[in-house]
């Protein structure tokens, strides 16, 4: 466990965290509908009416508005401020989590990226690659800086998990001819494998397993409620990075109570 960050630098994450979520609305409207990240500026989609700086501030600016454009005062979704909101916590658990190291970078990494690629499948049923693409090159960079302050100790076990995780995606993709499970999963999921497995077999596996874990439990509860049948196609992705996230910030921890609990640790 790395020593713990102040509590002002967490709360200076968690602000970043906000702003970066921002940045992610904008990619997760652009990206898969091919437009550029940079212009022009935010818009409201139905009066076409430029954000003003003052209603662009994360999460603030919605409340304040109530969640209604300031010029034709059509609803604004309550995904914009929760995308933020999400990110900013995640950042701040990387923060309380990782402390000031190389690896907390790549975690954040992973973090931005991640919540892009979750609403985006939640949306399109797709995990574009350019994004996926993006984290992998980040993280990796973020784990070469480690391996030069720290040494190389994680990089066999890393790749060791990123081959596992690919290929229990890659198996499964292939086992069900693609129904359910995309190429964008079997893309990411060594990605994931690598970042988790750079802190051990803990978190990989735990990490592995929770998405399964969670995509169950979720499948059930939509299955009792009515919202899904059987047969419903539901993307995973949320799930794989649902999983990971749970490895990364809590896999050290739970992979130990499994141990203790069947008696091996
Ligand atoms: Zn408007």
């Amino acid at each position: 466990m790395t020593p713990a960050l102040p509590a002002v630098a967490l709360v200076t994450l968690g602000v970043l965290g906000l702003l970066i979520g921002s940045f992610l609305n904008v990619v997760i409207h652009r990206v898969p509908a091919g437009l550029s990240l940079v212009s022009p500026g935010s818009a409201c989609p139905a009066c076409a009416h430029p954000v003003r700086p003052r209603d662009n501030v994360p999460v603030l600016s919605w409340l304040v508005l109530r969640g209604r454009c300031r010029d034709c005062a059509a609803p604004i979704a309550a995904r914009y401020p929760l995308v933020e909101l999400t990110s900013g916590l995640l950042f701040a658990g990387v923060g309380w989590r990782f402390g000031s190291t190389p690896y907390a970078a790549a975690a954040l990494v992973v973090a931005a990226a991640g919540v892009a690629l979750f609403v985006i499948d939640l949306d399109h049923r797709r995990l574009p690659f350019a994004i996926t693409g993006a984290m992998a090159v980040g993280t990796v960079i973020a784990l070469a800086i480690d391996t030069a302050r720290h040494g190389a100790e994680p990089v066999v076990p890393a790749l060791l998990a990123a081959g596992l995780w690919l290929a229990v995606y890659g198996g499964i993709w292939l086992l069900t001819a693609g129904r359910g499970m995309g190429l964008g999963d079997v893309a990411l999921a060594p990605v994931l494998g690598l970042a988790l497995g750079w802190l051990g077999w803990g978190p990989a596996v735990v990490g592995l397993g929770s998405g399964f874990v969670v995509g169950a439990v979720v499948g059930i509860a939509l299955l009792l409620s009515g919202r899904a049948r059987a047969g419903s196609q539901v993307p995973h992705g949320p799930f794989l990075l649902s999983g990971a996230a749970i490895g990364m910030l809590a896999g050290e921890p739970l992979a130990a109570a499994y141990l203790r609990l069947v008696g091996l640790g």
